[in-house]
C-alpha cells in the first residue's frame, strides 16, 4: 500500500454508536521536531521507510466522524482548503480536505452537529472554512475549549506561532458559541476532557458507547505509535511538561480499561490500544 492511501476503518460500538475514521489528506513535519528532546539514535529506526529528502515525515490528518442516537459529532478538521501555495507546498500538503473526504465516506457536511476540536493549530482548525471563508459545516456548534481560544488569538510571539491568527478570526463569531470551559459531554456518550500540555486549552474526545470500551482521541498527545512513552514529546507542545504528566495519568487509564484509541497522525495503524510496557506505555495497532 502506498504511504498517502486512506486508511477505511468503521467500526460499530452497538447502541446506535458508529465511528467512522476520516483521513483528511497529509502533511510533513520534520522529523527532529516531532520527536522533541528525544536523540535521533533512538528514533531513527522507526522511521526509515516515510523520512524524505527534506528530512520531513508523514503525518496524516486523522478526522472521526461519530454517529451517536443524538446526532453527529465530527472530531477534527485538518488543514483545509484555504492554504497558500507557499505553506502548502512547504508543508508538503495533499488532499483531499475534509469535506469531500467526508462525503466520499458517505455523510453530507451539513449533517454533521457538533465538531470537537482537540485544539486550534493550523492543521487541525483549516477545514472549519470552505474555500470561500464561510462555515464548512453551516450547521455545527465547534466545540474547544474557551483557554485555547483565547490563546490562539493571544500575542505570545512563541505560542501563536502554530495557529493562522487571520483564519481564526473569521471563525470567531460563530465559533464562540461553542466555547466550553472543563470537561463537558457535548452529546450523550461523547465527551470532551481538557488536558492541556500539547496547548494551552488542549482536549481529548472520548466516546462511551453502552456495552463497548470507551473510544478516544488524544489529539496531539498521541500523535504516532512512538507518543505512548509519556516522556516522548514533540517540540510543538507548548507546555511539555504538562504533556509528560497528562499522558502518563490518561496513558494508563486507556491502558487499565482496555480503551480504543485513535491518533491524530499516523497515516498507515492508526487506531489501536496502549498497554503497559515497564515505567511506559506501548502502542499496538488492530
Ligand atoms: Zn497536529
Amino acid at each position: 500500500m502506498a504511504l498517502n492511501d486512506a486508511v477505511d476503518w468503521r467500526r460499530d460500538l452497538g447502541g446506535g454508536f458508529r465511528v467512522a475514521l476520516i483521513q483528511a489528506g497529509t502533511f510533513r513535519s520534520d522529523a527532529g521536531a516531532l520527536f522533541g528532546p528525544v536523540p535521533r539514535l533512538l528514533w531513527d529506526r522507526l522511521v526509515t521507510d516515510e523520512i524524505d529528502a527534506e528530512h520531513r515525515l508523514l503525518q496524516a490528518l486523522n478526522c472521526l466522524l461519530i454517529e451517536t442516537p443524538a446526532g453527529r459529532v465530527l472530531v477534527e478538521t485538518g488543514i483545509g482548503e484555504r492554504i497558500d501555495d507557499k505553506n502548502r507546498t512547504m508543508r508538503g500538503y495533499a488532499g483531499p480536505w475534509i469535506v469531500p473526504a467526508l462525503r466520499g465516506a458517505g455523510f453530507e457536511p451539513g449533517s454533521v452537529d457538533v465538531v470537537a476540536m482537540s485544539h486550534l493549530h493550523f492543521d487541525h482548525a483549516g477545514g472549519l472554512l470552505a474555500p470561500d471563508g464561510s462555515r464548512a459545516f453551516r450547521r455545527a456548534r465547534v466545540v474547544a475549549q474557551r483557554a485555547e481560544w483565547e490563546i490562539a488569538l493571544g500575542s505570545n510571539p512563541r505560542l501563536v506561532a502554530s495557529y493562522v491568527q487571520p483564519e481564526l478570526e473569521l471563525v470567531r463569531d460563530w465559533g464562540a458559541e461553542g466555547w466550553v470551559d472543563g470537561e463537558r459531554e457535548l452529546l450523550p456518550g461523547v465527551s470532551v476532557v481538557p488536558t492541556g500540555g500539547h496547548s494551552a486549552g488542549h482536549q481529548a474526545i472520548v466516546v462511551r458507547a453502552p456495552g463497548a470500551p470507551p473510544l478516544a482521541f488524544f489529539g496531539d498527545l498521541a500523535m504516532r505509535p512512538w507518543s505512548a512513552n509519556p516522556r516522548w514529546v514533540t517540540s510543538f507542545d507548548d507546555f511539555p511538561l504538562d504533556s509528560v504528566e497528562v499522558k502518563g495519568s490518561l496513558f494508563a487509564q486507556a491502558a487499565d480499561e482496555g480503551w480504543t484509541i485513535v491518533l491524530s497522525h499516523e497515516a498507515r495503524q492508526p487506531v489501536g490500544r496502549l498497554v503497559r510496557d515497564r515505567d511506559r506505555f506501548r502502542y499496538e495497532a488492530g
